[in-house]
């Protein structure tokens, strides 16, 4: 019996009949539909507390997972395991990420539908892991044939390249990521992957010049400092030690003890020959990731008029080298500025603060850029090269997406807003889709708008007042200035509250408007257009100089390519993982209650429940019914000949449902109560 391992068997745990009632005391339930008191958030908690204590991580709500991160590695993702899954209905093995994948798998195969399966929950709860043992998953358990070992090689080589350059550590997470994901993976008609496609979404570009206390700068600097070979270093003209450069000091925690710096550095070096890079290409990459950490230790000071000075030529020699520019240019771009004005080009000297100011502007440029010239070059290496021959069928697609989740530290600047909005527009995106029934009373809160941010806005804080007048009335925008005497004295005044879905965030407008304008002096673009570096020719156009437009600010980009994303998902039929991080502290076995109940309500998992709850108890299709309770009955165990509907009647006569219990409609049975259908539930495993 084949699908009594579905309710009290789970989780590879074998089971004798008499002790079934035991095991779900001890195990809980693997679909939270099955819960007795479905409504009861505190029994819900409880679920979830047994199953993590039992290394259970995944449980369902109907079809979505939810996920627990075990902050430890459990032997749960084997080739076994995957084949286990395999071409299995959800209720017949264990909750895992492999059967949300494999179903999702199946309904493109079958339907030939596009398929997208959302991962959320805040920093830490385990996205990017799920993320990565999907893809695993369909590297394994998929079709495949010559050429499809290698898209397969590099769906999932692009992985280790991607992080190097846009995860870093957080306090939130050590593996943080700091760009937004959606990957699509393209399947043949036979199944078989045969390309895919990255879109990246707004990079954390500030954190290459500064990084909060206990906090790192992208991965790959320090990837390359500790596993570079000697030859490579010294033509980079690199040290070793990080300490020696200003980029990487500013959090003061250049080693951390879960990552393996040099190892992650051979990973990423082989990664990048599987995606297609020649060696030339990843010297010019090397050689600007190297040049970003000479650009940080470029110092200034002022002559007698006040005007910056480079005081450090080894830094200009090798970043001339580096980048392909002419030394002297370069060094006369960081310290001036050109501004065109009615046709002639006026140049002024800058301060020391103006100059350090263009020199951070400059690497942050430089790393934003090549980071968007990486995924474009994974994407041709990932290209579907099918799609160039005569008569080729086009491509049904998967997408995976993994963004950063949802976010609050100590000081929250422009990055948090943009994440945190980000998150806001995924969860409503989730109500849409699986809560409809439950909108009404879910009040969204999607404030950050069209109306913040708009260019023109002075100074941060005339930003601040413009926001102030915008939406001082929304119940969940809060100032200095519009809080009560009591709230007031927890916000400054440079500060504006937002009361998110998951929680209150206080940000800080100090360094928006500029973090917003993205501004990158004009000399400076000009210098890097005349690169001889492959890398950074491509990515500064000259173009750029002529466009007498106005660039759109980082938040209206951003704004746009969610909608853009927002318009992708919606075409999809989307499958759901909710993680939750189980404690702040990263440890295995932590189970902080009061952390994962404040998580359990703002992803409304609780609603959730409700809605598949009333969809699972109520209602059922005859087939599944049937299928599911036939062994209860000695005329319709193993198989019932007739029409499902009958079979079903005979069936619930013998169970001895009574007239007021249930209805047959024309497809479905309709039961009443729940606890009718839990008897029987539970005549299934204590029998
Ligand atoms: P997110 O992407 O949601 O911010 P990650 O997926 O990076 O979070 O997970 C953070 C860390 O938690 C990982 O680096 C890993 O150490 C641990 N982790 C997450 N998921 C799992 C898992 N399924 N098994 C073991 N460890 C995990
Ligand atoms: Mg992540």
């Amino acid at each position: 019996m084949k699908f009594r391992a579905a309710v009290a068997g789970s989780d590879g745990i074998r089971l004798t009949m008499e002790s079934a009632l035991t095991a779900r005391d001890r195990v809980g339930v693997q679909d939270f539909v099955l819960l007795e008191n479905f409504t009861s958030e505190a029994a819900f908690i409880e679920n979830l507390r047994k199953r993590f204590k039992e290394n259970l991580i995944y449980t369902y709500i109907g079809s979505v997972l939810v996920s627990v991160n075990p902050y430890k590695d459990l032997e749960i993702y084997s080739r076994q395991h995957m084949e286990r899954y395999r071409g299995v209905s959800f209720y017949e093995v264990s909750p895992h990420l492999y059967a949300i994948a494999d179903n999702s798998y199946r309904s493109l195969r079958i339907e030939r539908k596009d398929q997208c399966i959302l991962i959320s929950g805040e920093s830490g709860a385990g996205k990017t892991e799920a993320t990565k043992k999907i893809l695993q998953y369909y590297a394994v358990t998929c079709p495949a044939s010559d050429q499809v070992e290698t898209v397969k090689d590099r769906l999932l080589q692009s992985n280790p390249v991607l992080e190097a350059f846009g995860n870093a550590k957080t306090l939130r997470n050590d593996n943080s990521s700091r760009f937004g994901k959606y990957m699509d993976v393209q399947f043949d008609y036979k199944g078989a992957p045969v390309g895919g496609h990255i879109l990246n979404y707004l990079l954390e570009k500030s954190r290459v010049v500064h990084q909060n206390h206990g906090e790192r700068n992208f991965h790959i600097f320090y990837q390359l400092l500790e596993g570079g070979e000697d030859d490579l270093l010294r033509r980079l003209g690199l040290e070793k030690n990080p300490q020696q450069y200003h980029y990487l000091v500013k959090g003061q925690c250049a080693r951390v003890s879960s990552i393996n710096d040099k190892n992650d550095w051979k990973v990423v070096r082989r990664a990048l020959s599987v995606i297609n890079f020649n060696d030339n290409e990843i010297e010019d990459l090397l050689s600007i990731v190297a040049s970003v950490l000479h650009l940080g230790n470029v110092q200034f000071a002022a002559n007698e008029q006040g005007n910056a000075q480079v005081t450090t030529e080894n830094q200009i020699k090798y970043l001339a080298r580096l980048l392909g520019v002419e030394g002297s240019v370069l060094r006369e771009a960081l310290i001036h500025k050109m501004i065109i004005a009615k046709g002639e080009e006026l140049v002024s000297p800058l301060n020391l603060e103006q100059a350090a100011y263009a020199r951070d502007a400059l690497a942050k440029a430089v790393y934003g850029r090549t980071f968007s010239w990486l995924v474009n070059k994974i994407n041709k290496s990932l290209a579907y090269k099918g799609a160039e021959c005569p008569g080729w069928r086009s491509a049904t697609v998967l997408g995976l997406l993994d963004i950063y989740g949802f976010e609050v530290f100590q000081h929250n600047s422009f990055e948090q807003f943009c994440i945190n909005y980000c998150n806001e527009k995924l969860q409503q995106l989730f109500i849409e889709l699986t809560l409809k029934s439950e909108q009404e009373e879910y009040e969204s809160e999607g404030i950050a708008d069209e109306e913040c941010l708009r260019p023109g806005d002075a100074t941060d804080m005339t930003f601040l007042e413009k926001l102030e007048e915008t939406v001082k009335n929304h119940p969940h925008f809060l100032t200095h200035k519009l809080a009560d005497q009591k709230t007031r004295k927890s916000l400054g005044r440079e500060e504006f509250r937002l009361l998110h879905y998951a929680g209150e965030v206080t940000y800080i407008v100090t360094g928006f408007l500029d973090k917003n304008n993205d501004l990158l002096f004009r000399n400076l673009k000009e210098t890097m257009c005349s690169s001889e570096n492959p890398i950074i020719n491509n990515c500064f156009e000259r173009t750029e100089l002529t466009d007498k437009k106005r660039p759109e600010t980082v938040a209206t980009q951003f704004k746009n390519s969610l909608s853009k994303l927002m318009e992708i998902l919606m075409s999809k039929e989307p499958s759901y993982i909710r993680c939750i991080k189980p404690n702040d502290a990263k440890q295995a076995g932590r189970f902080d209650e009061v952390l994962i109940r404040h998580q359990v309500k703002y992803l409304g998992l609780m609603e959730n429940l409700r809605v598949r709850r009333a969809g699972f108890a109520y209602r059922r299709k005859y087939e599944i019914f049937l299928q599911r309770y036939k062994s209860l009955c000695s005329e319709t165990w193993p198989t019932w000949e007739g029409r499902p509907h009958d079979g079903v009647s005979v069936l619930v006569k013998h169970l001895g449902y009574k007239q007021e219990e249930y209805k047959m409609g024309r497809t479905k049975i309709f039961i009443r109560f729940p606890k009718t259908l839990f008897a029987t539930e539970d005549a299934l495993e204590i029998r």
